[in-house]
């Protein structure tokens, strides 16, 4: 069960947290300090960190860079507020895996857990070789897809798109990152070629293709994924 440290000052923020997490059968270790957070961080054994950037005692900027400092390698996912505390994260090189910007939808914080642990971890739990999500179950190894007891038809280039998406669940993928490693151009030609396959995944997978909750557009980039 992956073990996941909390470092947040905001009570129900803290707790929401925590419950989704625990609900999702993560063991969840939580602290409302970035001094304890950074203690329990170096003492303890953790898959991630949720990292807040304002706190008490030390702020989640720190944090993250006395441990990558210390060597640490477990990701971190910092929280941080709209705007300029955004801005802070992303300019900084501080070793954040990635960083979600408040208020976010739980549902999408779950889905980027899950992918950084998907990249981190190389043993089997976390690699994506059947994945469910609503009425879907799609099997990558055996190439078929069940939309409850309805077999689906996907070409295999729409089983490896899936994939793509599923192993990057909530992060975009770009077009670029499509075409190199579903057709494996080295140079990246313009095309609507990634837009097409899209178009028709969703016409398969989506209950309104013109309104998707699945495979969500990000605008001039790409796609992401969301279960
Ligand atoms: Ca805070």
């Amino acid at each position: 069960m992956p073990r996941i440290l909390i470092v947040e000052d905001e009570p129900d923020m803290r707790r929401g947290l925590q419950d989704n997490l625990e609900f999702d059968n993560y063991d969840v270790v939580t602290t409302s300090n970035g001094i304890e957070g950074l203690r329990l961080a170096q003492k303890e054994e953790f898959d991630l960190i949720l990292l807040d950037l304002m706190l008490p005692g030390m702020d989640g900027i720190d944090v993250c860079r006395k441990l990558k400092e210390a060597g640490s390698t477990t990701p971190i996912i910092m929280l941080t507020a709209r705007g300029s505390e955004a801005d802070r994260v992303e300019g900084l090189e501080i070793g954040a895996d990635d960083y979600i910007t408040k208020p976010f939808s739980l549902r999408e914080l779950m889905a980027r857990i899950r992918a950084i642990l998907r990249r981190v971890h190389h043993d089997d739990q976390f690699q994506v070789h059947e994945y469910r999500f609503g009425e879907f179950a799609v099997d990558f190894d055996n190439l078929t897809a069940r939309r409850n007891d309805r077999e689906l038809e996907f070409s295999s280039r729409e089983f490896e798109i899936l994939k793509l998406l599923i192993e990057n669940e909530g992060k975009i993928v770009t077009r670029e990152q499509f075409l190199k490693q579903v057709w494996g151009y080295t140079n990246v030609p313009a095309t609507r070629t990634v837009d097409n396959h899209i178009a028709k995944l969703r016409q398969k997978i989506e209950d309104e293709p013109d309104n998707p909750r699945h495979i969500i557009t990000a605008h001039r980039q790409g796609y992401r994924f969301i279960p």
